[in-house]
């Protein structure tokens, strides 16, 4: 008698319950052999043909043979491509009244896998943005101009259309009374709902200083932002950026090929310390000073100074930086607000289950707005398999989320930089292998005969071998008995 086990789909964390693992992903298309058995040990999985290949990156799927030689959604190299195969069409329910809540990455997800598993069901979006949803983490490619505003949208209106989507574009959900299964729009205009997924995203987090409210302060998080930061800067203009994490060091990287002044501000000892050691951080910040960014580090701000515009930055060691412009880059925060007051169960995030189900039944949630097993991701990647995994469970086919290994690659700096998974080992049970160069570090984290983590800065080839070693739990027994180099890692891992 066959048995039943749990798979785990490496690349998108859905999980399969079966004698085997599926053939392939119905979340994320992925091939069998991109499982891992979840519970017990089984039978190994076949090679797949491959025909189509996922940038891991942004996730953007390219057909044919071979991947792109570039990414032409993020810019992303070839070896940044990993295959995948057409998912199985799987049916859900034949129709149900479905709303989504947000039109980011998760709620178009959810929409995609909606309409593909259950055609006829009826399908609302709606959305506070005005914008096609878009590629939200290209906003700084924008910015730095690499890319034009047209090539943002996800989809062309007529994908909506011929999907039968009903897309709702500038219009923020008020309300939902969950006890007569509706949402409320501004004006009392109320839509029923059979299921209900919450794709919300996350806003920027304002730090409680004193002048964050002054002409000239901005944040980035929509095509709007983007667009008002274009309008403002100039060459020349002198620009304080408020954060050195991946979003500040981007939108610093695109405004200094803007021709602006601009210095950036970091409260650690280093840049990008939730990604980096120190050394990579060290190295980072080499590369960025290269390309025209002011660094400050142990930088705390003690208040944005002006009277109705931006005139500077006060520190509180007493320093003062003179700004025309001011960004901030301070974290993002979910936003929770209609959940909460609907009284479905929140943390940090909407509390999902497995299902991305939220604490009542016929609602479910995804993206960044979601917390599943306590981590919100606030990923691209996350959001989008969070997306069509609920969008999944709301018509009926039992999916599951088993969560995804950590994963950051910076994009429009000129740097390949991807940091994976454990960096900072905190005792002597972890071996570390690493190697600086002048513009390249390397570091290789094990434990066990594992590998657990990786930062790598300009070695862009190791970057998808050392993701797929993490997520596969490769063995590197026999290799680490010979005290290898980073080059013998890089050997096995190629
Ligand atoms: C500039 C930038 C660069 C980034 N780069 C990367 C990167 O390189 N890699 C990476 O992994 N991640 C990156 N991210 C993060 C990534 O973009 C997000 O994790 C992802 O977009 C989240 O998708 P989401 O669908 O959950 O939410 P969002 O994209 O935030 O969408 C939320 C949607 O909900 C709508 N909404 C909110 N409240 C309401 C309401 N009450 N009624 C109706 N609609 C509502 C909004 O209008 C929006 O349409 C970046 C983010 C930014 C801003």
């Amino acid at each position: 008698m066959a048995r039943t086990n749990l798979w785990r789909c490496l690349v998108c964390g859905y999980i399969h319950s079966g004698d085997s693992a599926p053939d392939f992903c119905p979340v994320c298309g992925s091939a069998k052999s991109d499982f891992e058995i979840y519970a017990e040990p089984v039978a190994a999985a076949e090679e797949p043909k491959v025909n189509r290949w996922q940038c891991l990156n942004c996730n953007y799927v390219h057909e044919g043979s071979e991947p792109p030689g570039i990414c032409p959604v993020c810019g992303a190299e070839k070896e940044q491509f990993q295959a995948i195969q057409e998912s199985e069409i799987i049916v859900g329910s034949s129709s149900m009244k479905i709303v989504i809540v947000g039109g980011g990455v998760a709620g178009v997800s959810a929409a995609e896998s909606i309409r593909k598993a259950s055609p006829d069901s009826e399908i609302t979006m709606i959305c506070t943005e005005t914008e096609l949803p878009y590629y939200r983490l290209n906003l700084t490619r924008y910015l730095a101009g690499e890319i034009s505003r047209d090539t943002l949208p996800l989809h062309p209106e007529s994908w909506f259309l011929e999907n039968r989507i009903n897309l709702i574009r500038g219009v923020s959900v008020d309300k939902i009374l969950s006890e007569k299964k509706t949402i409320v729009l501004p004006g009392g205009k109320e839509i029923i709902y059979e299921k209900l997924v919450l794709s919300t995203g996350s806003h920027p987090y304002i730090p409680p200083l004193q002048g964050t409210s002054l002409e000239g302060v901005f944040t980035l998080r929509t095509s709007e932002d983007a667009d008002q930061i274009l309008e403002r800067v100039k060459k020349g203009c002198r620009v304080v950026g408020i954060g050195g994490g991946i979003l500040g060091l981007e939108t610093a990287g695109a405004l200094a090929r803007q021709g602006a002044d601009i210095t950036l501000l970091e409260s650690h000892n280093w840049l990008m310390p939730r990604q980096l050691n120190q050394k990579g951080g060290d190295v980072l910040e080499r590369h960025i000073k290269k390309i025209g960014v002011n660094i400050l580090k142990n930088a705390h701000t003690r208040e944005i100074q002006g009277d109705k515009k931006v005139t500077g930055i006060a520190l509180q060691d007493g320093r003062t930086i003179p700004a025309d412009m001011i960004v901030l880059a301070t974290g993002v925060r979910p936003n929770t607000s209609l959940a909460r007051k609907a009284g479905i169960e929140v943390n940090n995030g909407i509390i999902v289950d497995n299902h991305l189900r939220t604490s009542q039944p016929d609602i479910f949630a995804a993206g960044d707005v979601a917390e599943h097993n306590g981590l919100v991701y606030g990923s691209w990647a996350a959001s989008q398999f969070q997306g069509s995994i609920a969008g999944l469970n709301a018509v009926g086919i039992s999916t599951r989320f088993g969560g995804l290994p950590r994963s950051n690659t910076v994009k429009a700096l000129g740097l390949d930089l991807t940091s994976i998974g454990k960096f900072d080992p905190e005792d002597g049970s972890y071996i570390v292998i690493e190697k600086e160069g002048g513009n390249s570090y390397v570091e290789f984290v094990f434990r066990d005969g594992r590998m657990l983590g990786a930062i790598m800065i300009g070695h862009p080839e190791l970057a998808t071998p050392a993701k797929k070693a993490i997520e596969t739990k490769t063995d590197f027994s026999a290799l680490l008995k010979s005290n290898p180099s980073c080059a013998d890692v890089a050997e096995q891992l190629r």
